[in-house]
């Protein structure tokens, strides 16, 4: 199935008419093309945005919101569609496409068309002065989003959603990896009556489609996700022409276990944790930290538990772990394994590709839990972003808690205490943008959400969110 560009409403070849195989990593089969957009699509996805940003920025509130909502409901009545599309781009399993990516995308729409009309701004009386200030909240006009492969519809939306939402029109390129739901996403939004060029979706590579957007001198803001390093380079290429930056990067995370948890609710967590959607999530707890008292235990009752998970074809409704997103990604984590067993890691399970019967050239990897002789190695300080996980005690909190905080990354952290003090102790000091402390990944769409160090710069999330896409303007009146 081939992929167009949705620019003015339209669906459209790219102009230069080149084109980028789609893969299956169920299969390793090519089953689609999607556009290869140069520098002249942006620009017509750019004049689109900016011939609808007069009408759409003056749609009122409730217009929006109305719009914003009915795609989150076209979304639903269509769950099971793109819950299959999401899954056979990157190779997910469909039961959790279905229960998380798709809801949650729906959940984006639906969340920031209610916030919109909650979203308020700040009046300030100078008292003494005879004078009023009021900060006026406006949208900053053409945007940019680029998003990643690993939650494609789900972050593409967490992006699009708040940018419409506070009156921007949006160039947005999903990743060229899995592009499929976010093609789709076009039809829903003329559906659902939004109107055109208010979104464009521009389909290509990140260092041409997307270099055309975060060099495009009108598109006056960019919302990333991605990579930390790609995130250096937008930062150094938008940084010069003053353009408003949301990053969100990678991340490295701690999940810090100690002896007094709930150590059943702790167990089967930290197996979600540290395997969902194939440990592609930059939330994963991918350096597990376990107070030397039951490490011992840990050990076996984890290992035991991760061995148990199936991989298998994403459209198994067995299937815990279904196929790494790309071959050149499946290759990225093997070497990742190599190096651990070089740096004297000792492989306690999983470490080896999966032949899926029927499917012998998909992308599966055995869940991997790695002992590491130190917080220091390779394997433990670079983010892998696939089935691996490394584990080592730990004797005292301020050890833990100097490990935990000894990378470059910041994006989240899981502690696992019944300990109030404790909890409060650590939450304070971990270096994070986000905490969890005796759960995982349980999300609350208006709170702060981003890292700090090199996991970022910016909050997504709630209010942050419309902030970031509005430029304040403060009017002072003297009377
Ligand atoms: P990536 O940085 O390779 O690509 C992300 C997006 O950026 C893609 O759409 C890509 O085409 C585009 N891109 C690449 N080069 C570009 C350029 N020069 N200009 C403009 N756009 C460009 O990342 P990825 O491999 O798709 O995703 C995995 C990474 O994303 C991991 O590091 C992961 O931790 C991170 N991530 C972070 C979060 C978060 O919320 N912090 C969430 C999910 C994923």
């Amino acid at each position: 199935m081939n992929i167009k560009n949705y620019i003015n409403g339209n669906f459209q070849n790219p102009i230069s008419n080149e084109w980028i195989d789609n893969y299956n990593p169920s299969n390793g089969e090519v089953y689609g093309e999607i556009p290869n957009s140069s520098k002249a699509d942006v620009e017509e996805a750019y004049k689109a945005a900016k011939s609808a940003f007069k009408q759409w920025s003056q749609t009122t509130l409730e217009e929006r919101s109305r719009i914003l909502i009915k795609i989150s409901e076209l979304l639903e009545a269509n769950l099971q569609r793109f819950a299959e599309a999401e899954s056979k781009d990157n190779g997910k399993p469909v039961a959790l496409a279905k229960a998380v990516d798709i809801p949650r995308a729906a959940s984006n729409f639906r969340f920031f068309g209610n916030a919109i009309t909650q979203f308020a701004s700040e009046s300030h009386e100078s008292v003494g002065q005879n004078a009023i200030n009021y900060t006026l909240r406006q949208p900053i006009g053409v945007v940019g989003c680029i998003s990643p492969w690993n939650l494609p519809l789900y972050l593409f939306t967490w992006k699009i959603a708040p940018a419409l939402a506070a009156g921007n029109c949006v160039v947005a390129k999903p990743s060229e990896v899995t592009p499929m739901t976010a093609y789709l996403l076009g039809e829903i939004c003329n559906e659902a009556g939004l109107l055109k060029g208010v979104l464009n979706i521009v389909h290509g590579l990140g260092t041409t489609t997307g270099q055309a957007i975060i060099e495009h001198p009108d598109i006056k803001a960019i919302s990333f996700t991605g990579g930390t390093a790609t995130g250096a380079h937008i930062a150094k290429v938008a940084a010069p022409m003053f353009k408003k930056l949301s990053l969100e990067l990678g991340g490295k995370n701690p999940n810090i276990i100690f002896a007094d948890c709930d150590y059943e609710d702790m167990l089967n967590t930290t197996v979600r944790s540290s395997f969902a959607n194939q440990g592609q999530i930059c939330l994963c707890g991918s350096r597990i930290f376990v107070e030397a008292t039951i490490y011992k235990k840990f050990k076996t009752d984890f290992v035991e538990k991760v061995k148990q998970l199936k991989v298998g074809h994403p459209s198994d409704s067995k299937t815990n772990i279904g196929a790494l997103v790309s071959k050149s990604h499946l290759e990225k984590v093997k070497d990742y394994i190599k190096i651990a067993e070089e740096e004297n890691g000792v492989i306690l399970c999983g470490g080896q590709e999966v032949n899926v019967q029927g499917y012998e050239n998909g992308y599966y990897l055995e869940p991997t839990v790695i002992e590491v002789p130190t917080d220091e190695c390779r394997v433990n300080q670079e983010e892998i972003f696939g089935p691996v996980v490394t584990i080592m005690p730990f004797n005292s909190e301020e050890d833990v808690l100097q490990m935990a905080n000894k990378v470059k990354y910041g994006l989240s952290a899981t502690l696992w205490t019944n300990d109030l003090k404790r909890t409060m102790r650590m939450s304070n000091q971990l270096q994070a943008g986000i905490v969890w402390v005796n759960t995982w990944m349980m999300r609350d769409l208006r709170t702060p959400f981003g890292g700090v160090k090199a996991s970022g710069v910016g909050r997504e999330g709630g209010f942050e969110a419309l902030r970031f896409f509005t430029e304040p303007k403060n009017v002072c009146i003297k009377y």
